[in-house]
């Protein structure tokens, strides 16, 4: 995509911290990181959100995502990470093109997991329903 920053980077266009690239990723710090170390991986070729990639592109995406995360933990001397992703506009996603956040963690940093993202506290007695929705949903 012409004016995607992300593109950009892929292409080396414009300059970015690049810690692993391969044939279908490329993984480089992020410029605003909400910790040190803080990475994001991204695909090469241009997809919006995770959930318009194919499942081999997906898998792919993932195996890069697990040698760099493995990487950052090692270089960062961290026991553990976040690692996700904001899967569109609503979930926080403000570069369009799919990225997986690394987001190397200690104990007694401060931050919290993955869950404390959102606390909408919805009902419970429905998760049979819900199970069959999702189900019903697969493709
Ligand atoms: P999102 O909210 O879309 O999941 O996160 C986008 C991330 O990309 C942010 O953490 C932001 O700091 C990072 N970012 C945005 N533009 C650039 C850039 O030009 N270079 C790098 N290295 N990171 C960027
Ligand atoms: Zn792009």
């Amino acid at each position: 995509m012409d004016n995607c920053i992300f593109c950009k980077i892929a292409k080396r266009e414009i300059p970015a911290k690049i810690v692993y690239e391969d044939d279908f990723a490329i993984a480089f710090l992020d410029i605003s990181p909400c910790a040190e170390g803080h990475t994001v991986v991204i695909p090469k070729q241009h997809f919006e959100k995770f959930t318009d990639m194919e499942e081999k592109d997906a898998g792919n995406l993932f195996a890069s995502v697990q040698k760099v995360a493995k990487a950052v933990e090692i270089a960062m001397d961290a026991p553990g990470s976040n690692i996700g992703l904001n899967n569109g506009k609503a979930a926080g996603q403000e570069v369009p093109h799919v990225h997986v956040h690394i987001i190397p963690r200690y104990e007694g940093d401060n931050g919290g997991a993955i869950q404390s993202i959102v606390k909408t506290y919805p009902k419970t007695d429905n998760l049979e329903e819900l199970k069959e929705k999702i189900r019903e949903s697969l493709r």
